[in-house]
């Protein structure tokens, strides 16, 4: 493809939730930075992370926020939702209670997206906002569940075989990853983006 077929930009906001500590931060520094911090405070999160990337020749920037820890206090606020058209819904597969929050994630996600809606009446005219020079129309908030921690065998709570199933019932992608050995990091990051784009475009 020619450069100026190159110019027509994307950039889709896209969120990481999920309770503290099942590696969010540590997920989104192996993807943008292919850094892993051992014993990382949950100051270590940056608000967002910008990643370019190459889908079927269009370049796309993502924009993945992290939290700065907030979500210890459930006090992650309706800014960190504005706008996001995709969620990477994270637990870690050693802690089942990191799973059984799931469901109040997913609750949260809808509902701080719904009422967006409501506040702005069209989600095209707040989606106008994040995607430059591209027509669209709605769309859902694309989402993935990712069991994170994948390297902890032997300490694993929550089988690969539950992930699945809770994924099917939302209707959600799914992935296992471990940010220390970098298994399926940039797959569940890219998995999001594409599917954003297919639906978009
Ligand atoms: P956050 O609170 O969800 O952002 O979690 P962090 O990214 O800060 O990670 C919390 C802790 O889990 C840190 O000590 C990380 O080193 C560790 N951690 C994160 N991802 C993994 C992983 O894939 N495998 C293992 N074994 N530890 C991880
Ligand atoms: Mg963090």
């Amino acid at each position: 493809y020619s450069e100026e077929e190159k110019t027509e930009d994307y950039l889709f906001k896209i969120v990481l939730i999920g309770d503290s500590a099942v590696g969010k931060s540590n997920l989104l520094a192996r993807y943008a930075r292919n850094e892993f911090y051992p014993n990382s405070k949950s100051t270590i999160g940056v608000e967002f992370q910008t990643q370019k990337m190459d889908i079927n020749g269009k370049e796309v920037k993502a924009q993945i926020w992290d939290t700065a820890g907030q979500e210890r206090f459930r006090a992650v606020t309706s800014a960190y939702y504005r706008g996001a058209v995709g969620a990477l819904l994270v637990y870690d597969i050693s802690r089942r209670q990191t799973f059984d929050s799931i469901g109040r994630w997913l609750n949260e996600l809808h509902r701080n997206l719904l009422s967006l809606c409501s506040h702005s009446c069209h989600i095209s005219g707040v989606l106008d906002s994040l995607f430059i020079g591209t027509a669209h129309s709605d769309m859902n908030v694309v989402t993935i569940l990712v069991g994170n921690k994948s390297d902890l065998k032997d300490a694993r709570e929550v089988t690969t075989a539950e992930g699945k199933t809770l994924a099917e019932d939302e209707g959600l992608f799914f992935m296992e990853t471990s940010a220390l050995d970098s298994s399926n990091v940039t797959a569940a990051f890219q998995t999001v983006v594409k599917e954003i784009y297919d639906i978009i475009l």
